[in-house]
């Protein structure tokens, strides 16, 4: 596992969870608004904590927490990410959460399969025809995001959907697509863009409030629960 980041402490990594989240080295896609643009193209990887690092703060903590939520970059890309997994599971007995972009169906499968995390979150960037846009690369197919959120909405846990609103990206025509790709899923959020400095690309701007409502409403139409998060 390449961890180069451990938030000890997290309040907003898994709902109504105290969660130590840990950031994984390096992702598949290119997002311009990513905000975690060190991770993905390496410049962290002079340091990374060790498993057994990790283990001995989760175990050391575990009365002051109730999950760990393992994101990235994107976690399943990691070769030993399901014994990690395990690990976790059986050395500590905290919750585990799992964020994902969805790229890795079989990876996905397979951790549900062996029914080792509780809550997984994937982003869903854009609508199908507007994919390689926003993930950075031209022409992708999003033949396995498709595979991996029908895997997720069929599977026995928790789960969200997420999508990271941006201005130059989303419109109401990518909504309209992405209701009816989801249908009624458990959650959808619409998350507000930060412009923290650090993003892949420059420029970028969110949202504004009054149109991520309107495309709330859109979406309402395919699925119940669906609401903004960060907006306020
Ligand atoms: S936003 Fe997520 S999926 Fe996109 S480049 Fe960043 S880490 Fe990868």
């Amino acid at each position: 596992m390449n961890i180069c980041g451990m938030e000890k402490y997290s309040m907003v990594d898994y709902p109504d969870r105290i969660a130590c989240t840990l950031f994984t080295l390096s992702c598949n896609f290119c997002c311009p608004f990513c905000q975690n643009s060190s991770l993905v193209f390496g410049a962290n990887n002079n340091h990374f904590i060790s498993i057994e690092e990790v283990l001995d703060y989760l175990n050391k903590r575990k009365k002051m927490l109730d999950a760990v939520c393992v994101s990235g970059g994107e976690p399943t890309l990691q070769a030993d990410l399901i014994p990690f997994l395990k690990k976790i599971k059986d050395e500590t007995g905290l919750l585990i959460k799992l964020d994902t972009n969805g790229s890795r169906p079989e990876v996905i499968e397979e951790i549900l399969s062996l029914g080792l995390i509780d809550f997984i979150a994937m982003d869903i960037k854009n609508s199908p025809s507007s994919y390689g846009e926003i993930i950075g690369i031209d022409g992708y197919d999003p033949k396995d995001v498709i595979k991996s959120i029908e895997l997720i909405k069929n599977s026995a846990i928790d789960y969200e959907f997420r999508t990271t609103l941006v201005k130059e990206f989303h419109s109401d025509e990518n909504m309209e697509e992405i209701g009816k790709l989801l249908g009624n899923v458990k959650a959808y959020k619409l998350q507000k863009f930060e412009d923290r400095g650090s993003n892949i690309k420059e420029g970028l701007s969110p949202v504004p409030k009054k149109d991520a409502e309107r495309f709330v409403g859109i979406l309402k139409k395919y699925i119940e629960n669906v609401s903004l998060r960060n907006y306020d």
